[in-house]
């Protein structure tokens, strides 16, 4: 299985997926303890993650922690875009302070758009949707790529870090690739991990809501924000000892360098068994375990930031969503995802009423050939691109599990269950659409100006 950030994106077996990529699990047990989760989550809509343990954490004990998305704004925002921007909001409740990059510059790279077209589709047709869903102004920020130059700066750095063989393994570039197109990662590791910078927050736990499509992304980020920092904290090959904090790129005189580490173990975090062998250059925490190597990598990486002017780049969590199923199926009959390029596929948010309901009529359903058939058998929801509207946007716990039993019970038949997404699809987007037109003067207070 091959993930593609820039291709169609429609995972068929999402378990086969998560498995394969070693990434984790993300259900009900994740966010125990942690107040009134998100129904994304509850639903398993957000089905893997990277690294999230640390964000969790942060939420359970009230820490900072932040969010970074971004929005190319290269067409009309749809339904399938609002999971995103959900997530932020459900996150920015939690505490988290959110930045939010316009790829303007991509779209203009790589969609053929200017730049300030690019930016005024960002704000009309995002930026106002979000602010309209509840996104706060006050704990948000929308940043234009063009105009955040430390983010360029950061991603000539970042440069530095990783090699053509590794962007062709990664992303499976072919020499014909235009070198704009090979910078665009390198842009949103940037993007990423600018926001860990001291006067943003510094670093602390960060989390990407993404499609699994982004994973590469994800990897690659990971990976460079390891590689720019000065410490690594891994476990000891001895697994009795515990775990051992190496500097690999020591900025000053190593013993001062261990000897503050030290300290931080000591005092901070409170690690009495330590081990310093100056020779070797390392500390060994004696009674840490691998659970403890984020609060260790933590405290160093603010250290690193803090005293030694490093960037200290904690390594940011993604987590991964499904893609909504487009409402027809493509030309070789098989349901893609939900697609602003194809606009018979996307509820648009700005969308006439009228296409609302032509789009939803003439839905995919899991229903079946007869309507003898389907009230004899009952129908598959699991099939359905009008399931899934109520699923991600528009049914509560109990509108969902009537919906459910009716479909798969033969209680239900497509035609009404479509007319009930339809009104409360129509429902929606008004109240989204008034909003949206309320939210006008908070567009200049989220929007910064570099
Ligand atoms: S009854 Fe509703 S949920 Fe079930 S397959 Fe038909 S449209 Fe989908």
């Amino acid at each position: 299985m091959k993930l593609d950030p820039w291709g169609p994106g429609q995972i068929e077996d999402y378990a086969k997926l998560r498995a394969e990529f070693g990434l984790g699990v993300v259900d009900k047990a994740t966010w125990e303890g942690v107040k009134d989760p998100s129904p994304l989550f509850e639903r398993e809509i957000v089905f893997a993650h990277r690294g999230l343990e640390p964000v969790v954490d942060a939420i359970r004990k009230g820490d900072p922690f932040g969010v970074m998305t971004g929005l190319m704004p290269s067409g009309k925002m749809h339904l399938g875009h609002k999971t995103v921007i959900d997530q932020c909001i459900w996150y920015q409740k939690q505490g988290a302070d959110v930045h939010i990059a316009v790829a303007d510059f991509e779209a203009y790279a790589a969609r053929g758009f200017t730049i300030p077209d690019a930016q005024k589709l960002g704000l009309e047709e995002y930026v106002l949707t979000y602010l309209a869903l509840g996104l706060d102004p006050k704990k948000a920020e929308v940043y234009f790529q063009t105009k955040r130059s430390r983010v360029k700066d950061l991603a000539y750095r970042l440069g530095l870090y990783v090699n053509w063989a590794t962007m062709k393994a990664i992303y499976g570039f072919e020499d014909s690739v235009r070198l704009a197109h090979v910078n665009a990662p390198l842009m949103q590791a940037g993007d990423i991990l600018h926001i860990q910078g001291t006067d943003l927050g510094g670093p602390r736990p960060t989390v990407v809501p993404v499609g699994v499509d982004q994973d590469p992304h994800l990897r690659l980020t990971r990976d460079l924000a390891a590689a720019t920092r000065v410490f690594s904290v891994t476990e000891t090959k001895d697994k009795k000892i515990g775990v051992f904090v190496k500097p690999e790129k020591p900025p000053r005189d190593v013993k001062t360098l261990l000897g503050d580490v030290e300290g931080i173990l000591r005092r901070d975090l409170g690690y009495g068994d330590l081990k310093r062998n100056d020779a070797y250059r390392a500390i060994y925490v004696g009674g840490a375990n691998p659970n403890d190597i984020a609060r260790i990598d933590l405290a160093l990486g603010q250290y690193e930031a803090n005293e030694l002017g490093e960037p200290g780049h904690f390594a940011p969590a993604s987590t991964y969503h499904r893609f909504m199923t487009g409402l027809v199926a493509g030309p070789d009959g098989k349901p893609g995802k939900m697609s602003s390029s194809k606009p018979e596929t996307a509820i648009f948010i700005t969308d006439d009423p009228k296409d609302v309901e032509k789009k939803v009529k003439r839905a995919v359903t899991g229903g079946r050939a007869t309507e003898a058939e389907q009230r004899r058998l009952g129908a598959n929801p699991y099939a359905c691109s009008v399931y899934e509207l109520y699923l991600y946007h528009l049914a509560n716990d109990k509108v969902l599990a009537e919906v459910y039993e009716e479909c798969t019970t033969g209680k239900r038949l497509c035609g009404e269950c479509k007319m009930q997404a339809l009104d409360l699809t129509q429902a929606k987007l008004k109240e989204i659409r008034e909003k949206r037109e309320a939210s006008r003067h908070l567009v200049k207070e989220i929007v910064s100006d570099q």
